[in-house]
């Protein structure tokens, strides 16, 4: 034992710091991250402006309470809305918990509609998170495995299947809301089709249940977009982000609209840290950071140069099934196992992830530049090529 509970496998490494994409290591030795703390550091490391802007909010004031009004939460509250078309925002500390908020907020607008057992339509490979009720809202038995009961009230369907979801409105009355990552991140990088969440959103309002996105790895700019269900044309009802919001500061968000605004009350839900000084203007930080560098068109942009680089240099190669992404949120699919490629990578000097078993996936920070896709190109595209040929 380290001195710590058991719950990583971790790589045997250390950071000591990072600037922008890269990072060095104790012994230090460079890196190209790949990864950005899993869709996390979209401005990469130790940017100037995001480091500023802690440091000073930091010398004035870290941590009131939500006793009080916190004037960073509203600006950030009313920045969000603007760039999402939300009505209204709760901020907490994790992806986690963000979905929490949404799962409650959803019981409570059944129960206000006389609905006696609300229950939410949840995906295929869907993950939401590790707390019993978002581990009961993730579709991954190895995830679950061991944490029974598990809480009720969630029916899981197929993703991508319209068909699916109707079968389930006619048999059961509770629905009250569907819970849909519009790009499944864990589930290893696959896409809601713009058709599936059109009219997934339309048989929502048709039934009068909540079209919950949870866009805790695809939004903020991840897939070139602020928000990923942008591409499909669809508004939400209610929108649920982490991991980007801000920059490596935990803040959690769950935006809500029209009616799913009313919901709440004082007192229904609430968080001590959530929304604090700090972690506000973090994220406030990031997303001034990401207007003026232009960092939407950079994710877009270097996302077309990652994904065509992939296509051209791997679509041929017996043993990759699929190659498929938006933005910088992208993924190899391989026909086999292939966690090792992440141990390979890192003694290049590459950080990516592989989830699901056999996708690999890339999350770059959306600062980027072409040189370093190249260059992760350079470094990933042998190694999977050794990978497939050799095994
Ligand atoms: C990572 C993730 C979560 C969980 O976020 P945590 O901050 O780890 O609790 C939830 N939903 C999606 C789509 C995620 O990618």
């Amino acid at each position: 034992m380290n001195g710590l509970l058991n719950t990583y496998a971790r790589q045997p490494i250390a950071f000591t710091h990072g600037q922008g994409a890269r990072l060095w290591d104790e012994a230090g030795k460079e890196y190209l991250d790949a990864l950005s703390g899993i869709a996390v550091n979209g401005l990469g490391h130790a940017h100037p402006a995001l480091v500023r802007a802690i440091a000073d909010q930091a010398a004035q004031l870290i941590h009131t309470s939500n006793i009080y009004r916190v004037p960073l939460q509203e600006r950030l509250a009313e920045r969000l809305c603007q760039l999402s078309s939300m009505d209204g925002a709760f901020f907490c500390n994790s992806g986690a918990e963000a979905n929490e908020a949404a799962i409650k907020l959803a019981r409570l607008y059944g129960h206000q509609r006389g609905v006696a057992v609300p229950t939410i339509i949840v995906m295929e490979r869907a993950w939401h998170g590790r707390t019993i009720a978002t581990l009961s809202a993730t579709g991954s038995r190895k995830a679950q495995a061991g944490f029974e009961p598990l809480v009720a009230g969630f029916v899981r369907v197929p993703y991508n299947d319209l068909e699916a979801v109707r079968a389930v409105a006619e048999r059961n009355p509770d629905v009250v809301a569907v819970l849909l990552e519009p790009i499944q991140g864990e589930g290893g990088i696959r896409v809601a089709e713009a058709a599936y969440q059109q009219n997934l959103a339309r048989l929502c309002r048709e039934q009068n249940w909540l079209y919950m996105v949870d866009e805790v790895q695809t939004g903020i700019g991840r897939t070139g977009r602020w928000f990923a269900t942008e591409d499909a044309g669809v508004i939400p009802d209610v929108l649920i982000l982490a991991k980007g919001l801000g920059s490596g500061v935990p803040i959690g968000a769950c935006l809500a609209r029209g009616e799913a605004a009313q919901v709440f009350k004082p007192g229904n839900h609430g968080t001590t840290f959530g929304g604090g000084p700090l972690v506000c203007a973090a994220a406030l930080a990031t997303l001034d950071a990401m207007e003026r560098e232009s960092l939407l068109d950079n994710a877009r942009e270097r996302g077309h140069q990652l994904l065509a680089g992939l296509r051209s240099e791997l679509n041929d190669v017996v043993g990759v099934v699929d190659i498929r992404g938006h933005g910088l949120m992208v993924g190899v699919e391989l026909d086999r196992p292939c966690g090792i490629l992440v141990t390979q990578a890192l003694e290049q000097g590459l950080l990516i992830n592989v989830t699901s078993d056999k996708v690999v996936r890339l999350l770059p920070p959306l600062i980027i530049d072409t040189v370093q896709i190249e260059r992760l190109l350079e470094i990933l595209v042998p190694l999977i090529r050794g990978f497939l040929g050799a095994s």
